[in-house]
């Protein structure tokens, strides 16, 4: 059978505002999915079968073979080893969890129960990501700037999570750029520095900046913050002895010496259910923590400093 063949029911868990912007519509032109119903306390998707809670969907729908998790990361442990107990495949929004030690307790009772589990990370897939990696394979790297500034107030309008132990604040975007660094990086690279700007009502900061050793010498910082207003930014600078590189807009364009060499249209969660039916065929694991080690070594190494207070 081929991927292309692959007809599952699937389930979506957290109907907000990622499952309707790019799950639903993805799933919807991905013929290896079709979705059969969601779990979700407060709203559905018209004319698909509904329900509260995950249990009770895994009770009624034994033909569901697929659930995908598009809660926030504070929730999403609880659901994702009910659906593996019960046998079923799972995808995970990012981050995969809230703690690294619940996604390899994940990992452990998917290899146990031979289905698939997949950690998404949907920049990974923007148009130019690849065209980056292939680009920076034979450079001499000498300087890496990562700049991801957004307006939390546009992006996550009410959304009180992101503020919350575990929403992970501005590394919930500032995450995504360091999958793409770690996909598209030649080698590996660890934090040696953070500060954490946290705003004095906030349990999350609001902003970050970070930097890395590369074994290899190139300087590497990384600047995350939620208050910038105007034009976003979503950027990945490198310099190398062979010339400039900058993957721009979060992974869709990228231009060498300021001149554009690749882009693309936004096919990132078609990408990721792709992949998902691949992975559900040969009941594979695909769960890459690199982003989130970084991230975790950020809470762990971090200077704190307390910020004006966040309302929205
Ligand atoms: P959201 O809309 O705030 O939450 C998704 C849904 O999860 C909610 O509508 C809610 O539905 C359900 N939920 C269950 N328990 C919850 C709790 N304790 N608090 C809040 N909601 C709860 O969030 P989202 O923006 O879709 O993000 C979900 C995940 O996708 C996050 O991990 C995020 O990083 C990732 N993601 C988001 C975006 C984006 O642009 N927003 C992009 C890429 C990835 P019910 O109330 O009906 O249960």
């Amino acid at each position: 059978m081929s991927v292309s063949d692959l007809a599952a029911d699937l389930a979506i868990v957290g109907v907000g505002k990622i499952a309707r912007d790019q799950h639903i519509p993805s799933i919807a032109a991905t013929p290896a999915f079709a979705l059969k119903a969601t779990a979700s306390r407060n709203s559905g998707v018209d004319g698909v079968p509904r329900f509260e809670h995950l249990e009770d969907l895994l009770d009624a729908h034994p033909e569901i073979s697929c659930i995908s998790l598009c809660t926030p990361p504070q929730v999403r442990y609880d659901d994702a080893r009910r659906a593996l107990l019960a046998g079923r495949h799972v995808m995970l929004e990012k981050p995969p969890g809230a703690t690294l030690s619940e996604v390899h307790d994940l990992i452990a009772l998917a290899r146990a129960q031979g289905v698939a589990l997949f950690a998404t990370w949907h920049s990974r897939h923007a148009a130019s990501v690849q065209a980056a990696r292939k680009w920076l394979q034979d450079k001499d790297i000498t300087r890496v700037e990562v700049i991801w500034k957004e307006d939390v107030r546009r992006w996550h309008p009410g959304q009180d999570w992101i503020w919350q132990a575990g929403g992970l604040g501005v590394f919930d975007p500032g995450i995504n750029a360091l999958s793409v660094l770690s996909e598209i990086y030649p080698r590996a690279v660890h934090l040696t520095q953070a500060d954490l700007f946290f705003p004095e009502n906030r349990d999350t900061p609001i902003a970050a900046d970070l930097t890395f050793n590369d074994p290899c010498g190139a300087e590497m910082t990384a600047a995350f913050d939620w208050r910038q207003t105007g034009p976003q930014t979503w950027d990945i600078r490198i310099e190398t002895a062979q010339g400039t590189a900058t993957l721009s807009d979060g992974g869709a364009n990228l231009s060498v010496d300021g001149e554009k060499v690749n882009g693309g249209p936004d096919h990132e969660y078609r990408a990721l259910y792709a992949r998902f039916a691949e992975l559900v065929e040969r009941r594979e694991i695909d769960v890459d923590l690199r982003p989130m080690l970084h991230v975790s070594d950020a809470f762990t190494l971090g200077r704190r400093q307390a910020v004006a207070a966040f309302d929205w």
